[in-house]
């Protein structure tokens, strides 16, 4: 059975004042129906990269696909009309942005906005719209939806206009949902329900959903399975208990590392400890040599990692590490 998305060597390429640099190297991801894949990584690893040419908004220029494919359903998306990539934005793959002040507009009603993106795509009255406006409002668990339907974005919290935003983002209800950071503006309570309410809408309606974040415990959480990107490439795949049970690549460790482990007694003491972190930043693209992209940040480095990129091998969890794969090829022999 083939999946519901199939992206396969995916490049991309924007043009800057430094020359050409390559955002996405090689991208491959595929996703099953109603299974929810994390894609992890910093800021500048290419994760909302990912998602924009997925759902076909990559800016062109400066940008470019520059090779590899990308299947819904057995469907090829690049090069597919800007037509066609419409009608699929909105109605097959839902869409929640990080800062739903910026995705909302502020100076209509959001019940309005949630009815527009019914009548984009479906043939309905404005009526029906609105109606079910007002059960998407109910089913994303905005209080009193009656009054909030006609309130303005400004009118409402941060939590409460991303709550709107997954509505507009299920309002067809889509095969596909791609959140990208999608707790990023809000505080830490609220992080919490919205993600209840993502398992929630994924549970009831089987929709497939690529979470983007930088946040473990969020993957921990939510996820199926899991890919962690670096400097525009795929580093680790594989399920998400394997990943975060035996993570085998430095960065990946790295990241896991990350999480604070808060023991009770220890905190009573004050006493808990430093929290770890991973050296250095992810390098500018234009500035990537030859080698593996986070040499100079992995403290197991060694002469190969800077002269050649390590590929990425391996049959269910996948790790891109020469020296992960010298221990996985001394281990078979
Ligand atoms: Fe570190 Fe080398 Fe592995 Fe890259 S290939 S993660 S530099 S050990």
């Amino acid at each position: 059975m083939s999946p519901l998305l199939d992206v396969r060597d995916l490049r991309v390429e924007f043009a800057t004042r430094h020359g050409t640099v390559t955002a996405l190297d090689g991208v491959s991801l595929r996703l099953e129906p109603g299974e929810t894949l994390g894609v992890v990584g910093e800021s500048g690893c290419g994760k909302s990269i990912t998602a924009l040419a997925i759902m076909g908004l990559i800016p062109m220029p400066p940008g470019r696909i520059a090779g590899g494919s990308i299947r819904l359903d057995g469907e090829e998306l690049i090069g597919a009309p800007e037509r066609r990539l419409r009608q699929l934005r909105g109605r097959d793959i839902g869409m929640i942005f990080q800062e739903p002040m910026t995705s909302l507009n502020p100076v209509f009603r959001v019940g309005d906005q949630i009815a527009e993106a019914i009548l984009l795509h479906q043939d309905v009255s404005r009526d029906e719209a609105r109606r079910r406006a007002l059960d998407l409002l109910r089913t994303v668990g905005v209080p009193d939806p009656g009054q909030r339907i006609d309130a303005y974005p400004h009118e409402l919290s941060g939590g409460l206009r991303q709550r709107v935003m997954i509505a507009i983002a299920i309002s067809c209800q889509p095969r596909l949902l791609i959140a990208d950071e999608p707790t990023t503006a809000l505080d830490v309570t609220v992080q919490a329900q919205i993600f209840d309410l993502i398992r929630d809408i994924q549970d009831r309606l089987g929709v497939a959903v690529i979470l983007i974040t930088h946040d473990m415990g969020a993957i921990a959480e939510m996820a199926d399975r899991v890919a962690v990107m670096y400097a525009g490439r795929v580093v680790e795949e594989g399920p998400a208990d394997a990943i975060l049970d035996s993570p085998a690549h430095p960065y990946t460790r790295g990241l896991i590392g990350c999480i604070p482990a808060i023991d009770p007694a220890l905190a009573a003491l004050d006493r808990l400890p430093p929290l770890a972190e991973i050296p250095g930043v992810v390098p500018p693209l234009h500035l990537l040599g030859q080698g593996c992209a986070f040499a100079d940040r992995c403290i197991e480095a060694v002469d190969i990692c800077r002269k050649v990129a390590p590929p990425l091998t391996g049959r269910g969890h996948a790790v891109a590490c020469h020296l992960h794969a010298a221990a996985a090829a001394s281990e078979e022999s």
